[in-house]
């Protein structure tokens, strides 16, 4: 499993650590029908020391491949993180290793919707549904 480090060492004295990665969709670590990654998961950013505090300021962008609710059809829906920043506590990094792939994954799948629809939320089997729940009902 990749692991994506930062050297807290290395940005003392005010230096800046420029992220930029593509890594293997198996980093998801998600192995679900319902959730699938295939594509490569980009990152571009920073990191860099802010007083007691280490900050990573992240650009993340991949997709996954979800079933519509209704017609059960897997579409690309692509994911796209512009501004994503988190700041960890220096005193919090003993190692001086600081490992983010877990932050990562998080953002990622935070943006992934519960229930997906196809074509824009207008699925077009939607009406042969309705129509269905209609006979049902009599
Ligand atoms: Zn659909």
């Amino acid at each position: 499993m990749p692991e994506l480090k930062i050297y807290v060492d290395r940005l003392k004295e005010g230096a800046t650590e420029k992220i930029e990665e593509r890594l293997d969709p198996s980093f998801m670590e998600v192995a679900e029908e319902s959730l699938i990654f295939e594509q490569p998961i980009e990152l571009k950013g920073l990191a860099y020391l802010a007083s007691d505090h280490l900050i990573v300021e992240l650009a993340i962008e991949t997709s996954a491949l979800l079933p519509c609710i209704i017609c059960n059809e897997k579409i690309t829906l692509p994911l796209k993180l512009k501004n994503f920043r988190f700041t960890v506590t220096l005193s919090q990094i003993r190692s001086g290793v600081y490992d983010y792939g877990e932050q990562v994954r998080e953002a990622i799948l935070v943006e992934v919707p519960r229930f997906f629809e196809c074509t824009g939320g207008h699925c077009p089997e939607r009406e042969n549904i309705s129509k269905y729940f209609h006979n049902e009902i009599g």
